[in-house]
């Protein structure tokens, strides 16, 4: 090498030192509304009524985020999987229309490359994870399809058993039984093969314990849990217990901590007093029940929610790190983020919106986790798994 080229590598290992020194602070949950970009209310590229817009992020120096596209859990047959893709469908076009109404501010992230170049230009980026395995009904295509509009994620239920696997949380709606297939079922085995093969990760929130415990043995790939909390700090179905978090981080997966109150810290007075809310919100909207996409962006429950905030205090940041602090001890930092739920119910004092993002990280400095830590719980753990995940699909 001439003395000049020695130079120019220097620099460069210099120059990308400096890169990857820097934290990306990546949400792995984030709601939208089914008028996302459709209602000026919900319109992102301007100071929103969402906790969750372009200004919010860049204010509260919210890099990323996976933007989700959720379906509640309707009845298990041909013309509930039809309206579920029709739904989902709408979704994928609102995350896909942000990215190029205000392409000079926000990019879509197809890869983790595409959240460091991101970074590096300056740009916020949004990946999009499905909420609900509903969406694909019976057809193990509409995965690829899926993908193809880019979707790297898929939580494989959500409240209520689907035909993929079981819920944590029976749907009375629905008139669950405890479980459907004692886990995960036969046409679920065949959907995480195919999402390891096409490189989705594997989603484990919300499913039930014997399901999470089999989705991460069928899995090739690390699976994640894009938002859930540890269930010895809280205990709720929706949180994961040590076995599980064991389970997860031996194979490599990381948990993202979740900045939803009930299960940051159980409050079943909280809890009820925001059931009987909903249930009053859908009254009035002619509903039988309570439908969070559709009533949970009114003003009569926004207004509600913060009468019961006065009532009942949230749970704190800190009281979020508690978890981090807990995970951290039992498998060590490689294997934790974090996730808002921002739209969906996430909220928490000192992070009630994407804007008050840098004062998490301010906390976990407090707590004693070096640059070092934080830059792994902020985004590279997942940006890793995410990674193999990519890795193990081009092995195929
Ligand atoms: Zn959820």
């Amino acid at each position: 090498m001439t003395n000049k080229n020695i130079i120019s590598f220097l620099f460069f290992i210099f120059l990308s030192s400096i890169i990857r020194a820097e934290i990306i602070t990546f949400d792995s949950h984030i709601d939208i509304p089914f008028d996302f970009m459709e209602n000026s209310k919900h319109d992102p590229g301007d100071n929103s009524d969402m906790q969750v817009d372009i200004p919010k992020m860049q204010k509260g120096g919210m890099d990323a985020g996976f933007f989700v596209v959720y379906v509640p859990q309707g009845p298990l047959n041909e013309a509930g999987f039809k309206n579920a893709k029709k739904l989902a469908e709408k979704k994928f076009k609102a995350i896909v229309n942000m990215t190029r109404s205000y392409s000079s501010k926000i990019t879509l992230a197809l890869s983790p490359k595409d959240i460091y170049r991101a970074k590096e230009n300056n740009l916020l980026s949004a990946a999009i994870g499905i909420e609900n395995g509903y969406t694909i009904g019976e057809d193990i295509s509409l995965l690829d399809y899926y993908y193809s509009l880019g979707a790297r994620y898929m939580t494989l239920a959500h409240i209520g058993h689907n035909q993929i696997s079981d819920s944590s949380i029976p749907s009375k709606r629905l008139n669950n039984s405890e479980k459907m297939h004692n886990g995960i079922s036969s046409f679920g085995r065949k959907v995480i093969k195919r999402m390891n093969n096409i490189g989705m990760m594997v989603d484990i929130s919300h499913i039930s314990e014997e399901a999470a415990f089999e989705a991460i043995q069928l899995s090739r790939s690390p699976v994640i849990a894009s938002h859930s909390c540890a269930k010895s700090i809280a205990d709720h179905p929706r949180n994961l217990s040590d076995d599980l978090i064991l389970a997860l981080a031996s194979k490599g997966g990381v948990i993202q901590v979740v900045a939803f109150p009930n299960y940051v810290k159980v409050d079943n007075s909280r809890f009820f007093s925001i059931m009987e809310l909903g249930k009053e919100v859908a009254k009035i909207y002619g509903d039988r029940n309570f439908i969070p996409s559709m009533h949970a962006i009114k003003d009569e429950y926004t207004e509600g929610i913060k009468e019961i905030n006065k009532r009942y205090p949230l749970p704190s940041v800190d009281d979020l790190i508690d978890h981090i602090d807990y995970i951290v001890e039992l498998v060590g930092i490689d294997y934790v983020g974090i996730s808002s739920d921002f739209g969906g119910g996430g909220i928490l004092e000192g992070w009630i919106d994407a804007s008050q993002t840098n004062f998490v990280t301010e906390r976990l400095r407090k707590r004693g986790y070096s640059e070092n830590d934080i830059k792994k719980i902020w985004g590279e753990n997942i940006l890793r798994v995410w990674r193999e995940v990519e890795d193990i699909s081009n092995l195929n």
